[in-house]
């Protein structure tokens, strides 16, 4: 089966396909990793991808594609792809599936991990960390785990992160982006749409659920 992961970030999607692609022995398919691996070993679109990287430019859809058809046609790949971070866009989809028929594959399940604004700002906003022994917590999710820290909950510091602001805006932009694309696939009979806010575990136990019916 082929799959694709939807979820912005901070909705766990990592986790998640860390742990399906371990569970049904599937390849994880990350462009950026794909990218980044064409740089290091200096092959011909390597270097044409580190030119314009250095140029300030963006990878086209052109090079990702080509890059992707190489990953799809591979046999050891075959019909076991998390295609993770991409679609982003309508044509990026549409030239998907092309890719796909025409080697006789296609998508089997889509997940949409869904976490609202607001969650996503808890989970950033509410990350302290005990400066004794480095250990990260979340003032929300983690109550019981705070109130009964060995090391004392007077270590516990809520660290005031430049990044935080980032993340939000990139939620807000990931999901901007990806909302047409969802709507591209949300029709399909395999798209599901999966509440990112439960406990991972829980997550986990659903989507397993679901890739095993
Ligand atoms: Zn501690």
């Amino acid at each position: 089966m082929n799959l694709i992961l939807f979820g912005a970030p901070g909705a766990g999607k990592g986790t998640q396909a860390n742990f399906i692609a371990k569970k049904f022995n599937l390849y994880q398919l990350s462009t950026g990793d794909i990218l980044r691996n064409e740089i290091k070993n200096k092959t011909t679109i390597g270097k044409k991808i580190d030119l314009i990287i250095n140029q300030g430019d963006f990878v086209t859809d052109n090079i990702i594609n080509e890059l992707l058809k190489k990953v799809i046609s591979n046999p050891s790949y075959r019909n076991r792809i998390i295609f993770d971070g991409y679609p982003r866009n309508i044509e990026q989809a549409e030239n998907l599936e092309l890719m796909l028929n025409s080697d006789n594959q296609s998508i089997n399940f889509i997940f949409f991990l869904k976490v609202s604004k607001k969650i996503i700002e808890k989970r950033i906003l509410g990350r302290i960390t005990c400066e004794k022994c480095k250990k990260i917590f979340n003032v929300y999710s983690d109550k019981k785990e705070v109130e009964k820290h060995e090391c004392g909950v007077k270590y516990l510091k809520k660290r005031k992160d430049d990044n935080e602001d980032v993340l939000i805006t990139r939620y807000d932009e990931y999901m901007k982006k990806t909302k047409p694309v969802l709507d591209f696939y949300s029709s399909r009979s395999y798209f599901h749409e999966i509440d990112g806010s439960s406990e991972i575990e829980v997550i986990t136990n659903k989507i397993e659920q679901i890739l095993t019916v």
